[in-house]
């Protein structure tokens, strides 16, 4: 994953890229880099964070009105200046910024190569310029010879292009996300909307193989349907729900946001719900499919499903998903989960199920995302801007509004919404500065553990899931959930003196849990309950309230270990 951005239009580039490329950082850290267009192209590219690369050399210096920019997260070649993009075509004219994967890089390498096109990076990425010089040195103009180089690369691709002699941007993508902005002062191109939040909320959304020249006007065509048509929408973010404000950093304000992002998820119109749960009853084989955290929402809720609406369905991870379309016909639905709504593998899955004529529905955050454009219908979770890679509000958000369609199965509609909008003065308490305090002191005494585990059972389980992987992507710990039962067929053998291991109890399982942090505790384990009751197995406890079928949502509302 990485971010870019371009501008073109009456104002100076470069400070526009420069904020621009802050907002996306989320997506890539480890180099960035900048190409604005003058009466020459000027490159500042280096490796690191953006702030240190700007400390080296200014970004806001180079001149011009229109310009690409990039911050990266390596997928091919090392982090090094001269892997960072933008990349350069061989004559020098053209630039190109690149996010996602070319497959066929080095069959195209080589044949470059052949032509005596030479290579000074280990970058895929940097077959994109040389190719589009390849074709304009046969005679073909810039944006034809764009059309025909892109329609030559196998894989996912987002990419932004500028020639020195050209007063246009070429914005294309199959497969990685890209967004256009329509401001008063001129045109955006980028990963993510939040990067020109800050001068347009006017957005025209990207469908797959979709080819912008952006210049004066904006022409859009499709690299296979020829010209088309994209509608401009007004998204409803706030400026600032993209900005950090106090907090900080991003995690620590979408956690603090779940107060408002868990009632604003089940404020969906009742009749699309009810249709939704018409299509459910209907299905003959229902599965839901997703990747990472939205992957431990779906299996939460699938326990969600079976008790409050007596509906079974099965939960595949989207890469795994291949195994399982022998099963599927017009008869089957697919309810697709991802908070981007571009998650490669269930992109992947949706594609292949729809050829098998079965029904798409998908939940996502992000409205005209490449998981809207494949469905048959689609909630949004309307959690607002997720700037922080690891998901918080919005996996409590995709918890919140699969359990109201749960209820919605069972007629009980309004029941599970009065529920679920209680819950905000639960998650206010856990997420207050009190909780956070008792949280960051509990982080002290774990940042220098090598290995942790997190159980629950029934509901509890998938939280423990969820848990575990926060732990190791925020904290870089190793962290391993099981389900409480489990713990005794082997892993046990690792529990040693001073192990942490955190509990989830719930009222309706905890003699059972509580014998199983019995079992860890007998072999020197740390234990860390979360649950509603204290108990003297626990050397440190976090109270939580019971609240039965929505427990995954309060207990995973806090903060996560900090390292
Ligand atoms: N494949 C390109 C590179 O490694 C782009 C990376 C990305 O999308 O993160 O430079």
């Amino acid at each position: 994953m990485c971010g870019i951005i371009g501008y073109i239009g009456v104002e100076k580039a470069s400070p526009i890229l420069l904020n621009g490329l802050r907002q996306l950082e989320y997506r890539g850290y480890d180099s960035c880099g900048m190409a604005c267009l003058d009466k020459d192209i000027e490159v500042r590219k280096g490796v690191g964070k953006i702030n240190e690369v700007n400390n080296s050399f200014s970004f806001e210096e180079i001149n011009g009105k229109m310009g690409i920019a990039h911050t990266r997260w390596a997928t091919h070649g090392g982090v090094t200046q001269k892997n960072s993009h933008p990349h350069i075509s061989n004559n020098g004219k053209i630039a190109v910024v690149h996010n996602g994967i070319i497959e066929n890089y080095q069959e195209k390498r080589d044949e470059l190569k052949e032509k005596n096109f030479e290579f000074i990076s280990e970058t895929d990425t940097e077959v994109i310029p040389n190719l589009i010089q390849y074709f304009m040195d046969k005679g073909g103009d810039f944006v034809d010879s764009c059309k025909k180089a892109l329609t030559e690369l196998d894989g996912n691709f987002a990419i932004l292009a500028i020639h020195r002699d050209e007063d246009v941007i070429i914005a294309s993508r199959k497969g990685s996300p890209l967004v256009i902005g329509i401001g008063e002062n001129g045109f955006f191109a980028a990963s993510d909307i939040p990067a020109f939040l800050d001068h347009t909320k006017q957005i025209v959304y990207l469908y797959d193989e979709d080819f912008v020249v952006m210049g004066k006007t904006l022409s859009f065509y499709n690299l296979k349907e020829g010209p088309v048509f994209r509608q401009t929408h007004t998204v409803d973010w706030d400026v600032e729900q993209a900005k950090k404000g106090d907090f900080e950093h991003f995690m620590l304000k979408e956690i603090s946001e779940q107060v408002e992002t868990v009632k604003k998820a089940i404020q969906q119109e009742k009749a699309i719900v009810e249709n939704i749960c018409d299509e459910i009853r209907r299905a003959k084989g229902i599965f839901f499919v997703a990747c990472g955290s939205s992957y431990h929402a779906c299996l939460s809720s699938s326990y969600v499903f079976s008790k409050i609406s007596g509906i079974h369905v099965n939960v595949v991870l989207g890469s795994e998903f291949p195994n399982y379309t022998h099963f599927l016909n017009k008869d089957s639905l697919i309810i697709a989960v991802s908070q981007s709504g571009e998650t490669a593998d269930v992109l992947e899955a949706v594609k292949e199920a729809k050829k098998k004529g079965s029904k798409i529905i998908s939940i996502v955050n992000v409205m005209g995302s490449s998981l809207t454009h494949h469905s048959d219908e689609f909630l949004l979770l309307n959690a607002g801007p997720e700037i922080c890679v690891l998901s918080t509000k919005t996996y409590t958000a995709q918890l919140g509004l699969l359990t109201l369609i749960a209820y919605s199965l069972a007629e009980n509609y309004e029941e599970g919404k009065k529920k679920l909008e209680f819950l905000w003065n639960v998650i206010y308490y856990l997420t207050s500065a009190n909780t956070r305090n008792k949280i960051k002191e509990l982080s002290e005494k774990l940042r220098y553990v090598d290995h942790l585990f997190t159980i629950g059972r029934g509901l509890q389980y998938p939280t423990a899931m969820e848990a575990a992987l926060k732990i190791k992507e925020v904290s870089y710990i190793h962290a391993e959930a099981f389900a409480g039962g489990e713990l005794k067929h082997g892993t046990l053998a690792l529990i040693e003196n001073g192990t942490p291991c955190i509990v989830f109890v719930a009222e309706d399982n905890e003699k059972e849990i509580l014998s199983n942090a019995m079992e860890i505790k007998s072999r020197g384990g740390y234990i860390i309950g979360i649950g509603p009751k204290n108990n003297e197995i626990f050397d440190t406890f976090i109270k939580v309230p019971e609240a039965n079928s929505m427990n995954p949502i309060i207990h995973l509302a806090k903060s996560v270990t900090v390292k």
